[in-house]
């Protein structure tokens, strides 16, 4: 019998760069000095030189990494922000934390991202009751880019901030440009799972404004801009410098890795013919996660599961039909149909860098069984 082969593998990430990290771990511990030092700014300039923006600002995670761009553009209560509702909770969860309103656009059912008809659609003619609508967060869905030509075009059209979540997209490419470098501000999770993954938690957010990335830097501090001297109301949301020194090494890595995701896919995609994941025109998708429809999940994951295959889903419930949510979250036109179909059928498969050739094989092998029995 041979071992499981998990869905999502970080400790794996870990092991293949071990020696690197370790060193990196004992510099930072050696150093004396634990948060916001040389690692967390050598990490953020490495960072944006990677992306293409002139600013990143580390913090403590992806949630914070939203809320501190939202509160960065002036986004707080008596503002709206237009989002999805097929994604990490956390998108959403960003959006109240600063005290603003979520309205939850429908996806593209093929490429599970923002649609930028209803978008356009909301903001032309605003649901009622519903407070103006100041900023747009797309989500780069599964490692592939949002359709952000068309949301910029929209975004710009009606003068609302365009803020990219990134955080399962690190790398990706739309017309030959990075995600992240389309919007006023991007935002990044550094969580383990990722395809940029710390070994704790961890965020960055990115951009080309230095006085936003000043304040950025102010607010992930209590607001100071001076030691001690508060200039505004801020929070305590800072990276540490265990993780920015490990996230030095991991990034370094991060292209050839998501090289390998790609590899990956491109094996899989040949058990499922028409039915493997669609890929945007003029873009690279980085698989962050391989996602597949089965009308008949259950069983299928319970049938892979005996042949010592993990999956995953990528989300079972909707943000607007989780209990903390239900019934109090505006909608868009489209009531997120294609999102609430999407949720009962996604199935994502195992997709980490360092799965051997004969882990692949095995999940391949595994797919074309389990859909004859
Ligand atoms: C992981 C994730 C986040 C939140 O990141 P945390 O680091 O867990 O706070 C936000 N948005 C998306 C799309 C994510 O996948």
């Amino acid at each position: 019998m041979s071992a499981m082969i998990p869905q999502a593998n970080p400790g794996a990430g870990y092991r293949a760069h071990q020696a690197e990290i370790d060193a990196a771990v004992m510099r930072a511990l050696r150093s004396g000095w634990y948060v916001l030092g040389a690692e967390g700014r050598a990490f953020e300039a490495e960072f944006a030189r990677w992306l293409g923006t002139t600013h990143a600002v580390g913090c403590a995670n992806g949630t914070d990494a939203l809320a501190l761009a939202l509160r960065a553009l002036d986004v707080g209560p008596g503002c709206a922000v237009a989002a999805v509702s097929h994604t990490a909770v956390a998108t959403v969860a960003a959006i109240e934390m600063v005290g603003a309103t979520p309205v939850l656009i429908d996806i593209d059912p093929v490429h599970y991202t923002m649609d930028p008809v209803e978008l356009a659609e909301v903001l032309a003619h605003s649901p009622p009751g519903l407070p103006p609508i100041r900023a747009v967060i797309p989500v780069h869905l599964y490692g592939q880019a949002a359709n952000i030509d068309a949301i910029g075009a929209v975004c710009a059209a009606h003068g609302v901030a365009l803020i990219e979540d990134c955080s399962q997209a690190h790398g990706a490419t739309f017309a030959g440009r990075k995600v992240g470098t389309f919007g006023r501000v991007a935002t990044f999770s550094l969580y383990p799972t990722k395809n940029l993954g710390a070994l704790g938690d961890g965020g960055i957010v990115a951009t080309d404004d230095a006085d936003l990335a000043a304040r950025i830097a102010g607010l992930r501090q209590y607001g100071w801009r001076t030691h001690y001297i508060s200039d505004e109301v801020g929070v305590n949301s800072r990276l540490d410098e265990l993780q920015a020194a490990i996230l030095r090494v991991k990034l370094a890595h991060l292209d050839a890795d998501n090289a390998r995701r790609n590899a990956i896919a491109a094996i899989y995609d040949t058990a499922f013919g028409a039915r493997a994941p669609a890929r945007r025109a003029d873009a690279m998708h980085v698989f962050h996660q391989y996602v597949v429809r089965v009308p008949d999940r259950a069983a299928e994951q319970a049938r892979l599961r005996a042949l010592d295959v993990g999956t995953g889903i990528h989300y079972p419930v909707p943000v607007h039909l989780q209990p903390a949510y239900l019934g109090r979250v505006a909608l868009g036109p489209a009531r997120c149909t294609a999102t609430e179909i999407a949720a009962s059928e996604v199935m994502s498969l195992p997709m980490w860098p360092q799965m051997s050739d004969a882990d692949v094989e095995r999940v391949r092998s595994a797919l074309l069984h389990s859909r004859t029995t």
